[in-house]
């Protein structure tokens, strides 16, 4: 059972709905402890009064979304490199737990998924050295390979940790069960990030069907992920973080009132 201290908002759950200020005052109101905001909700608040509100909010946060697309200018710029270190910054302002990698699929017009990759890990390389000096831990998050091509190119929690194994400390994985669930390695690799290098849990369903392949995911009941099996397996690691609730969903979720989804969210949560 996971009790509302122990869930945190990603705002895209409720990013049609609501502002940063509504999504932490939302929280405070239906006992969620935590919150992960994305950064277009950060600048519409202003970096420095969206962070005095989530500090003064007393909530956690279980990371910042997000850094990366290290690939969409078609090689590794001083531009997409400034705006992850921007991302750092604004992590460490809202006291994130971590900043939450997104890393980017294939380059425009590009067929070179190795070179993508490549890019990716230096890319990781320059955002953790900067990320080091301001004790802010940077969280690869593998993606389904469904977005191989327009999303990351880091597929599988096996892959992101062999990244890990090349760039040393500060750097680990944000497992989301909507993106591990069908990997038949996760066991093993969950084990071999072990507690240091689990650095966030989100979680949602997969529906099946899914009509899309970014907009159309569950509530934890709703689909075919067993959520506590995966659960448990990061908690044996140790993993005591907040599990995050991150649902895009254009035809039900964000179509509701923003507090249904939250009270629907809580009582979900109690029977995973
Ligand atoms: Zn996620």
């Amino acid at each position: 059972m996971i009790t509302p201290e122990k869930l945190s908002l990603n705002t895209a759950t409720v990013s049609k709905q609501w502002n940063l200020q509504q999504a932490v005052e939302g929280c405070l109101r239906h006992g969620i402890g935590g919150i992960a905001p994305w950064r277009d909700k950060l600048h519409e608040a202003g970096v420095s009064q969206g962070a005095r509100m989530i500090r003064e909010s007393g909530l956690a946060v279980s990371g910042l979304c997000r850094g990366g697309w290290y690939t969409a200018e078609g090689a590794l710029t001083q531009s997409v490199i400034d705006d992850n270190k921007a991302a750092v910054d604004e992590a460490v302002a809202i006291g994130a737990a971590c900043l939450v990698m997104v890393v980017g699929g294939l380059a425009p017009g590009s067929r070179d998924l190795i070179g993508a990759r490549q890019i990716v890990t230096e890319g990781l390389g320059k955002t953790l050295e900067y990320a080091r000096t301001v004790n802010m831990p940077i969280a690869i998050e593998p993606l389904h390979p469904m977005y191989a091509a327009d999303r990351a190119c880091v597929n599988t929690t096996g892959q992101a940790l062999d990244i890990c194994d090349e760039l040393g400390d500060g750097i680990g994985v944000a497992l989301d069960v909507y993106h591990i669930w069908w990997d038949p390695d996760i066991r093993a690799q969950i084990q071999r990030a072990g507690k240091e290098r689990l650095l966030a849990f989100h979680i949602c369903d997969w529906l099946s069907p899914t009509s899309d392949m970014l907009t159309d995911r569950g509530m934890m009941g709703d689909g075919v992920i067993d959520i506590r099996h995966y659960r448990a397996m990061v908690e044996h690691q140790g993993f005591n973080g907040l599990n995050e609730v991150e649902i895009f969903s254009a035809e039900n979720w964000w179509k509701r009132d923003p507090d249904e989804v939250l009270q629907e969210m809580i009582s979900r949560a109690r029977e995973c």
